[in-house]
């Protein structure tokens, strides 16, 4: 018969060994996306093979999906990875982007205002801080943005040919800089 704490040791050994290959698993996710260190709770990427549920907030009527959420252990920061080179400092896009991310954090969480999102280029990574001044931007961004749906005309909001060229409106669009 086979001694019981043969079994137990050999329990043991399993779970040590998995628990080896979550840590490892996490410490190349940390290295391989520039997330900061910290428990991850949410991923929109397909190296996860699924698609979690958008965040939404009711109360601003906004949605959407951030790279990762981080639980940092006082606070759940948002992750913004893009696939292009760093600019000098992140695209004002980028930043409001970042900036309903933590809007939308701080609606669907309930833990208050995250101090900081992270911008993450393929060659640097940015913290952005959440400040009350970047989310009154953010609010009016917003105002402005649901403004123009109404609109017969809108201006280009940016001076950046590139985007026009890769843009899915291109064709009709009669501000295309490109
Ligand atoms: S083509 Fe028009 S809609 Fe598309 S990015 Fe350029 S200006 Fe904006």
């Amino acid at each position: 018969m086979t001694d019981p704490r043969l079994i137990l040791l050999a329990c043991a050994l399993i779970l040590l060994a998995g628990g080896l290959l979550l840590l490892r698993r996490a410490r190349r996710l940390h290295e391989q996306t520039g997330l900061p260190q910290g428990r991850v709770i949410y991923a929109d990427t397909g190296a996860w093979n699924r698609c979690e549920k958008p965040l939404f907030s009711r109360r601003y009527l906004l949605t959407g999906r951030p790279d990762y959420l981080v639980d940092d252990g006082g606070a759940t920061i948002p992750v913004e990875v893009k696939s292009t080179p760093s600019p000098p400092s992140p695209y004002r896009s980028h930043v409001l982007q970042l900036a309903a991310y933590c809007l939308l954090v701080e609606e669907e969480y309930g833990r208050g205002p995250p101090p900081y999102g992270i911008i993450k280029y393929r060659d640097q990574t940015y913290a952005v801080e959440y400040t009350a001044q970047l989310r009154d931007q953010l609010l009016s961004a917003l105002a402005e943005m649901r403004q123009d749906l109404d609109a017969d005309d809108v201006a280009p909001s940016h001076a950046h040919p590139n985007r026009c060229r890769s843009c899915g409106y291109r064709e009709e669009c009669e501000e295309r800089l490109a």
